[in-house]
């Protein structure tokens, strides 16, 4: 089978599906390897979970963008935003199309904790939390009720250390980030003051990083709190602290927040070790949330018989994300990823990112996993037939408006003229699916 380092500049081309993090290292490792790279994304921008779920407020991880956009730069990469999978072009078109796909579509769907309650109002998932205030158009419409002085957010990774943060900062503090006007609107009406972070197992089990830990140690304002008890370590988790660097940095961080509440700080997050959700409570909407103390016993969560009830109006759940099935591609259910070796899916197919490795790993982590990928993809090129069909008639048969890269850059240069106007930073986000497709100039 000829490889692609057989030939000098190659005329192959590769379409990858999904603009993130791992798209965007994919194409620029394609690129590299002399293969012209069509990027598809649903949404009119690219960058994914960088723009979509980095926290406004992360402004150093977001500056990845600055780096993922030299990938689209490259003369070999051409962007086609709003073509969604499935719906504007379907798998055999683009393995029509191309000597090659690969699925980067990530994992945007949110996991749920069954239990009694969940569907009630006020009972929220974080996956439509963190849309709503990173701008995402599909999540313009929701309305959380932050009238609310109690909130509990269920899971102890980044992502609730993340919904914790926005909701204990005031609208002020977020003012020089990228938050939609409506968002921040709404953000400046909040009534929250205590937010319950909550996990099922102990400290030393937290999958918070420490630098995420400490920043909440750092909120002007804000009180941060654990009970002594719940810091006590099982022989399992001392040995844990003993040989394990985050371990020892989390705990670390959150010895310091065993003294009393400050009074002067008028806002509050509690963070809660070995507390199972077992019930959300209300009759028409979220009253409360039931507890269950909980013991590691072999290694697994047990409960103890133990309940307790917090006082909450609003319950977000923050128990990782999973990703979609594609139309045809074989798809784990009970993994929700891709089936694949090495990022190859079958003759023509490859994988990249969270739909080919679940939910794990900082941005940067994409940048590996789609070389695995792309290594594999560069060494099978050629062994297919060659594409029969071009990718630009089959969009305009079917009457596709897609957005190229340059309708992003106006979109992209609306977005930082409205900061300016406001004076609110580099750039406030478009947050409504017409807002953006008005500032993308017509091809
Ligand atoms: P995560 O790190 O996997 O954390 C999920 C949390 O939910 C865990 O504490 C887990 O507890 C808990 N959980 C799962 N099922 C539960 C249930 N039924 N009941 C109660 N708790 C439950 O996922 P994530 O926070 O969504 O983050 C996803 C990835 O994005 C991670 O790699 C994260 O580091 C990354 N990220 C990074 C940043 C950053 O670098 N600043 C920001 C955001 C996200 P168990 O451990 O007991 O399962």
């Amino acid at each position: 089978m000829p490889g692609v380092t057989d030939f000098e500049v190659t005329d192959f081309s590769v379409a990858v599906v999904g603009a993130g993090p791992a798209g965007l290292y994919a194409a620029e490792a394609l690129a590299k390897g002399g293969v012209r790279v069509d990027v598809f994304d649903r949404l009119p921008t690219p960058y994914g979970l960088v723009r979509y779920g980095v926290a406004p407020d992360h402004k150093s991880i977001k500056s990845i963008a600055r780096y993922l956009q030299r990938v689209l730069e490259h003369p070999a990469v051409r962007f086609f935003g709003c073509v969604e999978l499935g719906t504007d072009v379907t798998r055999a078109e683009l393995l029509a199309c191309y000597d090659a796909v690969l699925y980067s579509t990530g994992a945007m769907v949110d996991r749920r904790l069954d239990v009694p309650g969940e569907d009630l109002p006020g009972s929220v998932a974080a996956t439509d939390f963190v849309n709503w205030y990173c701008g995402h158009p599909d999540a313009a419409d929701h309305d959380f009720d932050l009238s609310v002085e109690e909130v509990a957010v269920i899971g102890v990774g980044n992502v609730a250390v993340d919904v914790a943060r926005i909701l204990a900062k005031t609208a002020d503090e977020l003012a020089q980030t990228d938050i939609p006007v409506a968002v921040l609107d709404a953000l400046s009406r909040s009534r929250v003051r205590r937010v319950h972070l909550v996990g099922r197992r102990g400290p030393a089990q937290a999958k918070f990083t420490t630098k995420e830990a400490r920043e909440l140690g750092e909120l002007p304002g804000v009180s941060v709190h654990v009970r002594p008890a719940d810091l006590e370590l099982d022989p399992a988790s001392a040995e844990l602290e003993a040989g394990d660097r985050h371990v020892r940095g989390n705990l670390a961080a959150m010895r310091a927040w065993t003294g009393p509440p400050d009074p002067a700080r008028d806002r509050r997050i509690d963070l809660r070790f070995w507390r199972a959700p077992v019930e959300i409570l209300g009759s028409a909407r979220v009253e409360g949330l039931r507890l269950e103390r909980t013991a590691l016993v072999d290694g697994r969560v047990r409960g103890t018989g133990e309940y307790e009830e917090l006082p909450v109006g609003m319950v977000v759940r923050s128990v990782g994300y999973r990703s979609l099935p594609l139309d045809g591609v074989p798809f784990d259910e009970r993994a929700s990823v891709i089936v694949h070796e090495k990022g190859r899916i079958a003759d023509g197919e490859y994988t990249a990112g969270w739909i080919k490795r679940g939910p794990s790993g900082v941005v940067g982590t994409n940048k590996s996993d789609a070389a695995e990928t792309v290594g594999v993809l560069l060494s099978e090129l050629g062994g297919r037939p060659r594409p029969v069909a071009d990718i630009e008639s089959v969009l305009a048969s079917k009457g596709v408006e897609f957005v190229t890269y340059r309708g992003w850059l106006g979109l992209d240069a609306a977005e930082m003229a409205l900061a300016k106007s406001l004076s609110r930073g580099e750039r406030v986000k478009l947050g409504t699916w017409d807002a953006m497709r008005a500032a993308c100039p017509p091809r």
